[in-house]
């Protein structure tokens, strides 16, 4: 799975209809070749957006070099997540940081399908991956803090600073939670959550 940083939104996206238009990388990701990729077509995926529920073609390219196939997923989605990478961040942004119950955050979140089951499942997610998320973080602002000033239950107390470093200062909270797990894809071969 590649996931291509092109400025695009969701609407633009799908009103285009067509999967080609997304920038192929200039090097396969596997092999690292220079423009051995072409294009073989795309698949469908569910995209749950804020106000609807749409099945989107993600486009698909293969390496002439090494044969690997990826999708070309936009910035906005996550690997195997049918909400856009806005609910996402948002669910975590109200869950985690404010401290809103799984209904509410789920609510909050602008999800259309708002079941609590599948923010605490994003939650699990990230718990555990705490360890690799915890060195990725402290890789990346080359500090970790643990300073806690509020009693927290145990997943909050670890996932708090972890968020908080993700959305510190970020006016939109879905293209920062973007490009950190576009980063993290990259570095550990999974997406963030
Ligand atoms: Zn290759």
């Amino acid at each position: 799975m590649i996931i291509v940083k092109q400025k695009i939104s969701v609407k633009e996206y799908l009103a285009l209809g067509l999967y080609v238009w997304l920038e192929k990388p200039k090097k396969c990701p596997t092999c690292k070749t220079e423009n051995s990729l072409k294009r073989i077509g795309y698949y469908t995926r569910w995209i749950c957006g804020k106000s609807e529920e749409i099945l989107a073609r993600i486009g698909r390219v293969q390496c002439k070099n090494c044969k690997i196939s990826h999708g070309l997923l936009p910035w906005f989605l996550i690997p195997r997540k049918q909400e856009t990478t806005e609910i996402i961040a948002r669910f975590l942004q109200f869950r985690i940081l404010e401290n809103m119950t799984l209904k509410k955050a789920m609510e909050e979140s602008g999800s259309k399908k708002a079941l609590r089951q599948k923010g605490a499942k994003w939650i699990t997610k990230l718990w555990e991956k705490r360890k690799k998320l915890k060195n990725y973080m402290a890789s990346i602002f080359n500090r970790f803090s643990t300073v806690m000033n509020k009693i927290l239950d145990e997943k909050r107390k670890i996932l708090y600073p972890l968020i908080h470093l993700i959305f510190e200062k970020s006016p939109d909270i879905s293209v920062t939670l973007s490009y950190h797990n576009e980063r993290f894809h990259k570095e550990l071969n999974q997406p963030l959550i």
